[in-house]
């Protein structure tokens, strides 16, 4: 099989294979893309900002087509799918109709004489390396602020999502974006790190794994190339002593169980306040039974495969490990019969640090529970993992929740809620989960020249 193929998840059918780039075609395209930045980031501001709100309206006229592609290659349940266009529609709109505003000049309050003025503009061309469990949405949000700051971009997205790489490249150009402003890749990782050695290319941003993310922040670095990374993550959730039960419960199972597990923000590990122990453990159960597999293009189904084989094979692996070693599960935890990547809604309790469940980040729908007896303890586990991206905390009590807060070694939490991206709120972590943040200002920020201008 190519590298860059359409795989369904639902049965292991090769549906299309794609050619990947020549050395050449690669080389050709960082030429178009640095020629076009000359004259993408001089454009008027506002002529930048109509194109966002056409490929948001794009997105939201071809939502139904975009959904069922990415429900074919990636095998995320077509509801969910749909939610997805929807929120990647929304960071579109937002640095369109924000853009102004965003990108205004900042007057300093300076001691000395004459006037000081920092001006948010672009670096250059930037290389974006995507992964497949938010096609459309891990792209947006490195996308949208980009062109909108006058930035051109290269496009390298996973290898198992192609028609979708090409449906947005298509729609981007549609929406009318200049020759070369933005181009999709079917590079290989060797033709990735040319791309970083190229004096044209000025940054790069990847999704992905903690591996990927490694080797492209040691090619960044090497070659003096500004870099966001957004990496793996083992949110905490926290049930503390005056939680709403219920309400954790749900928000619990909702947040471990959507895309298959294979979030990066999903609650893996569950830590329960002892005095909850009990009362949380059936409520979880019940609504995590709720979650059974199903056809990924059903509208009833919540939970469909995962994106492929290999995927699944590591999840048991791991489940396997922990389960020999004296886990206990409370629902699933083995693979099913028959075709297709799926894996049922699991729950184990019972895990500790000689597994390998305890540090590795499980990718797919597997909670685990851990019992603690106080809240200091809870907190020390929390951080007891090498990854620090979301949390959640539930509590009714605000100083107890204030306390929490302000110990998490996390790059966000939730408060009575799960973490949920919006194009208008910073996202991103510390420690293993990556470096830099994505949305917001912050995003825009990132491949940003906060250029000075001193004016006497
Ligand atoms: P990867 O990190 O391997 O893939 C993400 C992207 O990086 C893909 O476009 C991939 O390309 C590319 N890539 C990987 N290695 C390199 C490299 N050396 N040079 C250039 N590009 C590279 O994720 P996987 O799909 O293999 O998933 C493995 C694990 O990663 C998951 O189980 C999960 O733990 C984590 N992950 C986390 C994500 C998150 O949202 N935080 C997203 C995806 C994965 P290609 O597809 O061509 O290999």
């Amino acid at each position: 099989m190519k590298k860059y193929a359409t795989v369904d998840p639902t049965n292991g059918n090769v549906v299309q294979e794609f050619d990947s780039m020549t050395d050449a075609e690669v080389a050709a395209s960082l030429t178009r893309s640095h020629a076009a930045y000359r004259s993408w980031h001089t454009k008027d501001l506002a002529e930048r900002c109509a194109l966002l709100q056409r490929i948001a309206d794009l997105h939201r006229q071809h939502a139904i087509d975009l959904a069922k592609l990415m429900t074919l290659e990636m095998g995320k349940p077509i509801t969910q799918a749909k939610a997805e266009v929807e929120l990647s529609a929304a960071i579109y709109e937002y640095y369109a109709t924000s853009g102004q505003q965003l990108l205004a000049d900042e007057e300093l309050d300076i001691a000395g004489a004459g006037r000081a003025i920092v001006r948010t503009a672009p670096i250059g061309p930037l290389l974006g390396v995507m992964p497949w469990n938010f096609p459309y949405y891990q792209m947006a949000r490195f996308v949208a602020p980009n062109l909108l700051l006058g930035n051109t971009i290269l496009l390298k997205h996973a290898s198992n999502c192609p028609q979708q790489a090409l449906r947005i490249a298509e729609i981007i150009h549609a929406a009318g974006a200049p020759e070369g402003v933005y181009q999709n890749l079917f590079a290989t990782s060797g033709q990735v790190a040319d791309i970083i050695a190229s004096p044209k290319l000025q940054g790069v941003s990847l999704t992905g794994s903690e591996r990927a993310g490694s080797a492209i922040g040691a090619l960044a670095g090497q070659y003096l190339k500004k870099c966001v990374l957004e990496l793996g993550g083992s949110d905490p959730f926290l049930v503390l002593p005056a939680a709403d039960i219920d309400k954790a419960a749900s928000a619990a199972a909702a947040g471990r169980f959507g895309n298959a597990g294979q979030a990066c923000t999903s609650p893996k590990r569950l830590i329960i306040d002892s005095s909850n122990w009990d009362k949380f453990l059936e409520a979880f159960l019940a609504k995590a039974a709720e979650w059974q597999t199903g056809d990924p293009m059903s509208e009833d189904t919540r939970l469909g495969p995962m994106s492929t084989a290999q995927a699944r094979a590591e999840l048991a692996e791991q489940v396997d490990d922990a389960v020999s070693k004296g886990a206990t599960v409370h629902l699933g935890g083995a693979v099913p019969e028959g075709r297709g990547a799926y894996y049922p809604a699991t729950v184990l309790s019972g895990v500790t640090p000689d597994m390998r469940a305890y540090r590795e980040e499980l990718f797919g729908p597997v909670a685990i529970l851990y019992r603690v007896d106080s809240v200091d303890e809870a907190i020390t586990l929390a951080n007891d993992s090498p990854y620090g991206l979301g949390s959640a905390v539930f509590t009714d009590d605000q100083k107890q929740a204030a306390y929490v807060t302000d110990r998490l070694e996390v790059g966000m939490v939730g408060i009575n809620t799960t973490i949920k991206s919006a194009p208008d709120l910073p996202f991103g972590g510390v420690k293993a989960s990556g470096i830099g943040r994505e949305l917001g200002k912050f995003g825009l920020n990132e491949f940003a020249n906060k250029k000075l201008i001193r004016i006497i």
